[in-house]
């Protein structure tokens, strides 16, 4: 095993400002490409969990953060998004090495943590309180505060850019953060931890706890002084959090898993589907909450679209993740790709032909990563396991529809409803089925294409609430109403007045 960081040195975490070894178990993060050893670290403790936590709290009370006036808050997370910018190469390169995907996605989502700063940079200096039509001789008013302390929960396939959306609005809500990064990307939360820092947000702030979720983030979804959780990962881990966020009484937010149609036409632009498609399913490998992952065409067109599809899924480019014309890296942990070859096994005993795929790529190149081809089946029904369950992989199923109806019934035919895709040049027909899809984001004639500004999260087993948009900081901030008397008599009361 080569040294990629620095193995010499363990990887310190963040414990309420103090940068450390965690009081948990050693490991090592691996490069999904090679296996090689990326870093070493120790985990979070549950002692761990309780120091951040308490110095979160005391650090909302105590620092002056909450009450800095916005725009002095929002100068802090400009400089962040500076900084993420001046740093954005390495960061690119850092987030490579964690979780295996292509250069060119991991300097996306740098950009786009960035993006996220200084959009929520701004959404707090221009964030307004009401003055509401009052019914009586008062003002009354509708105002914001902060919560206090907040946690950030993130999965391991888009780090800095899950972590920035969580962190950024809630800094700019004046919050602490505790943030549970995934156990096996715990890095590039880590560094924005550090950029954080050094732009100016106090110390103790913030914390960054890497660890198992099933002690770490329960021990953080569990603890009195956690006003609230953020969490973006499985529907199981969300509907967990639900259930002790319902015996707290505390606000969640859930970003979850989906199993997305996508519904191609005959009238569609064929080139653009092909590549909306192609774009949909097997960028990010597959590992991606919104991945076109269900694949329905019209029965005239069926045939060539597929084999247009077939072929340009094997002609994807599949290796390197540090080579800039790579489309498709490796996958997370080898673990990850048993789980993806079992559910391909498991669509072929379904009934389910392969029409591409369903292997893992051959030669020296391919031998110590996590690699695994794209991968189409047919010839499945709707119904099936491998067309209901998130299998968060690059495997698409593809099946052909007859008519309107039975196409959005079919679309809609899930527990998820994460997003959709819809390819067609008529627009009413776009309009009929953008509005007919149940699901939290519907693209027409694109896919995977997202604004910062336009809120965004998932309908039933998909998650509850809302990130993202101006108004995303309000999820952080508790609302309260202020009335202010503004005459000279007492309240009619007792006959108060009389006396
Ligand atoms: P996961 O649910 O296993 O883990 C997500 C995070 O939760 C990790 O940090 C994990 O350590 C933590 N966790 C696990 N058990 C926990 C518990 N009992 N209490 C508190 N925290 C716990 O998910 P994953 O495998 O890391 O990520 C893949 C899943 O995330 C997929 O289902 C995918 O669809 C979903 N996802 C959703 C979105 C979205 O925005 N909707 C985005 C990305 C990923």
């Amino acid at each position: 095993m080569g040294t990629i960081v620095n193995l010499d040195q363990v990887q310190a975490i963040c414990v309420a400002g103090n940068w450390r070894q965690g009081g948990g178990d050693r490991y090592a993060t691996l490069y999904p490409a090679t296996g090689e050893a990326v870093t070493h670290l120790h985990a979070a403790s549950l002692a761990d969990v309780e120091e951040a936590i308490q110095g979160a709290d005391r650090a909302f009370r105590t620092s002056g953060w909450a009450q800095r006036k916005p725009h002095e808050r929002a100068a802090v997370l400009y400089r962040v998004a500076q900084l993420i910018r001046e740093r954005s190469e390495e960061l690119a390169q850092l987030q490579r090495l964690d979780n295996g995907k292509p250069i060119t996605e991991t300097r996306n989502l740098v950009a786009s943590a960035a993006g996220t700063f200084q959009f929520f940079a701004a959404a707090c200096e221009t964030l307004e309180e009401t003055i509401t039509p009052t019914r009586g001789d008062h003002l009354s008013m509708s105002v914001y505060e902060p919560m206090g302390v907040v946690a950030a929960i993130t999965p391991w396939n888009s780090p800095i850019a899950s972590e920035a959306q969580k962190m950024a609005p809630a800094l700019a809500a004046g919050n602490a953060v505790v943030v549970k990064p995934a156990e096996v990307t715990p890095l590039l939360a880590l560094e924005l931890a550090k950029i954080c820092e050094q732009a100016g947000v106090p110390r103790g702030l913030i914390s960054v706890l890497p660890g198992k979720g099933s002690v770490i983030g329960d021990a953080i979804t569990l603890h009195p002084l956690v006003r609230r959780v953020s969490f973006t990962g499985g529907t199981t881990t969300g509907k967990h959090i639900a259930h002790i966020a319902a015996d707290k009484m505390m606000p969640v937010s859930l970003e979850l898993g989906g199993k997305s149609p996508t519904m191609v036409f005959d009238d569609a632009d064929i080139d653009h589907a092909v590549a909306g498609v192609l774009y949909g399913i097997f960028s990010s490998s597959g590992e991606s909450c919104i991945a076109g992952s269900r694949l329905f065409v019209a029965h005239g067109i069926y045939d060539s679209f597929m084999e247009r599809l077939a072929t340009g899924a094997a002609r994807l480019r599949v290796g390197d993740p540090a080579d800039d014309k790579t489309q498709m890296g490796p996958l997370i942990t080898a673990r990850h790709r048993e789980t993806i070859e079992s559910y391909v096994a498991l669509g072929v005993e379904e009934g389910g032909r392969l029409r591409t795929g369903g292997m893992r790529p051959q030669g020296a190149a391919y031998e110590r990563g996590n690699y695994y081809l794209p991968t189409i089946i047919e010839g499945v029904n709707n119904g099936q396991r491998i067309c209901q369950e998130e299998i968060f992989g690059p495997v698409l199923v593809a099946m052909p529809f007859d008519n309107e109806a039975d196409l959005i019934a079919q679309a809609n035919d899930s527990v998820y409803a994460l997003a959709a895709g819809i390819w067609t040049r008529d627009y009413k027909k776009a309009w009929r089925f953008g509005r007919a899809v149940q699901a939290g984001n519907v693209w027409i004639n694109t896919y995977k294409q997202f604004s910062i500004a336009t809120p965004f999260g998932g309908w039933r087993d998909s998650g509850l609430g809302r990130e993202k948009g101006r108004l995303g900081i309000l999820q952080y901030m508790e609302q309260k109403a202020m009335y202010w008397g503004m005459n000279e008599l007492p309240l009619p009361w007792a006959g108060v007045e009389m006396m």
